[in-house]
């Protein structure tokens, strides 16, 4: 995805496919329908190595590259850091299944981007209204921190997600590696779009809002309130009207 500025000097964003691979197969990186990658994707060893672990340990759990959650044409995208272990690579829902996505989709729901019953499972009532989340690392990582060459290896996954959504004009970004890796996809600069809980960039006919992941980490220790995290989707709700 490229960047590229008009005669009035405002950006404007340019998808393009060369990253894109049509194969799908059991270990092939895409899984051949809705860009979502194959559930043996091998593009990251270390990753691959752990899912194949947590598979064995674990043989009822998801334990594969976690899909994007919500509808495609949603005006507003979420993107997450990567799968936790016993929550979205558990359960195969992005945020379910331990504690961010209490904050996630209670905040979510007070807004109206989320209806019906939050249950911390797959099969709950919980509805995104004009609202997706997707994941900067599809795969979890060991110790919940992914490798930079892991993070740039799936941000072809994260592009192909943004190049599905038609009605896309929003992003919220949560926390410093889904926002470094967000302004790589897009190609701005990291001095162009310094990261601040609350800060709000533009990209072409994007705004980009930051916010401090939800993590319990984040909240137990009082950097992130439920009242910041709120703060910024009422700025998003303001902003899609
Ligand atoms: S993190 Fe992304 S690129 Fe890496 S193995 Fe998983 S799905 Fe594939």
């Amino acid at each position: 995805m490229k960047q590229s500025r008009q005669a009035g000097g405002e950006r404007q964003i340019r998808f393009t496919h060369a990253s894109r691979r049509e194969s799908a197969g059991p270990s092939a990186p895409f899984s051949g329908q809705a860009n979502e990658p194959g559930p043996d994707c091998p593009l990251c060893p270390r990753l691959k190595d752990f899912r194949d672990a947590n598979r064995a340990q674990h043989p009822h759990w998801f334990n594969a590259p976690v899909p994007s959650f919500g509808p495609v044409d949603a005006q507003l995208l979420i993107v997450g850091l990567a799968p936790g272990l016993q929550g979205a690579n558990r359960t195969g829902r992005p945020f379910t299944g331990d504690f961010a996505g209490d904050l996630l989709y209670g905040t979510l729901t007070d807004l109206g981007f989320a209806e019906g019953v939050f249950e911390a499972r797959p099969d709950d009532s919980l509805r995104l209204i004009d609202c997706r989340i997707t994941n900067a690392v599809r795969c979890v990582p060991p110790q919940n921190k992914p490798l930079p060459v892991e993070i740039k290896t799936c941000r072809t996954f994260m592009q192909a997600a943004v190049e599905e959504m038609p009605r896309l004009r929003a992003i919220v970004m949560l926390g410093r590696v889904s926002h470094d890796t967000t302004l790589k996809m897009l190609g701005l600069r990291a001095a162009d779009a310094p990261f601040k809980h609350g800060a709000e960039h533009q990209a072409g006919a994007i705004r980009l809002f930051d916010s401090y992941h939800c993590s319990r980490y984040n909240t137990n220790t009082g950097v992130l309130t439920p009242q910041m995290f709120r703060a910024v989707f009422a700025r998003v709700r303001d902003y899609l009207g």
